[in-house]
């Protein structure tokens, strides 16, 4: 388990100081998904940090092609949309975004492009045509799976063209979201008091199977797992219901599932990085219209 803070400060005017010590915990991580534990933040900063995930961290697709041939049936526009979703590894050090290029090209060039291509033919007989049937220049930028379908060509059909995949951000087009999923919740609290019977009606309701039976008890088996329905509550005969669930306040589960285009550690230190480069941006500009008005 790793651990580390985040420490926000933010002075508005005269008025107030605003200050959070975030501790973040990491609960789960695999190559592909990440859950941590947030306590001490509030929610306009664990939607900061899912908006930056999802709309301002930067991932690599293909952004124009070029069509050389196409006899197969499917539209070049078609193929176009198909090979920008495709998810890229991203080499995210290796490469500028378009916009801070110094080559200032449309075009691009080796520092804000990678190019690949694609040259199927089939006098042998149809077949599908697959992300891994790509060449890219960059082998740290190729599609995340070799097994995501593009089109499929009948005997003697086609299809050659070159695609120039860049680095770009998900609130210009969700091709460029890094992640698959991104939400967080209230870190579940589940009490269950003397009142209860032990009928077992809250753990057959439950969804999550959050619940078990132990004996004459109820026991939380995986809390994490609440998704704060209520349902259990609902189906309590007790009156007032002898379980109780609510979120704990400041504290929050944040889940995140990447395309595999980056690793979900990098992601996060990318939207922290970026988070904080806001933050300092809002503390000048409000120590420059307090400098304007005095
Ligand atoms: S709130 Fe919903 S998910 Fe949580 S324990 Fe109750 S029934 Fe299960
Ligand atoms: S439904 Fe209510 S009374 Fe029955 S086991 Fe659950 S908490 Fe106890
Ligand atoms: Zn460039």
């Amino acid at each position: 388990m790793h651990q580390c803070s985040i420490e926000r400060h933010s002075k508005v005017e005269h008025c107030y100081e605003v200050s959070l010590q975030v501790e973040i915990k990491v609960l789960e991580k695999d190559e592909t998904n990440m859950r941590l534990l947030v306590r001490g933040a509030d929610v306009p900063f664990m939607n900061a940090l899912r908006r930056i995930v999802t709309s301002e961290v930067p991932s690599m697709a293909i952004d124009e092609i070029v069509i050389v041939e196409n006899s197969s049936i499917l539209m070049d526009e078609t193929i176009a949309h198909r090979l920008g979703l495709i998810p890229l590894r991203t080499d995210l050090d290796g490469y500028n975004l378009p916009e801070e290029c110094p080559c200032k090209s449309e075009f691009g060039c080796n520092l804000c492009r990678v190019t690949l291509a694609l040259d199927v033919d089939t006098k042998e007989g149809g077949r599908t045509v697959y992300s891994g049937d790509l060449v890219s220049e960059n082998p740290n930028v190729v599609p995340v799976s070799d097994r995501i379908p593009i089109l499929k060509l009948a005997k003697e059909q086609k299809i050659k063209l070159e695609a120039y995949a860049r680095l770009g951000k998900g609130k210009n087009h969700a091709k460029w979201e890094p992640v698959s999923m991104c939400t967080y919740k209230y870190y579940p609290k589940i009490e269950i008091t003397k009142r209860c019977n032990a009928c077992g009606k809250c753990v057959e309701m439950c969804p999550r199977r959050v619940l078990v039976k132990k004996g004459n008890s109820i026991e939380v088996n995986d809390l994490i797992a609440c998704t704060l329905c209520q349902d259990c509550a609902s189906a309590c005969p007790e009156s007032p219901p002898a379980i109780q669930v609510s979120g704990e306040e400041n504290a929050f589960i944040f889940n995140l599932e990447s395309t595999s285009a980056l690793p979900p550690e990098r992601i996060m230190a990318e939207a922290s990085k970026i988070l904080d480069g806001h933050l300092k941006e809002l503390e000048g500009e409000i120590k420059v219209r307090k400098s304007e008005k005095s």
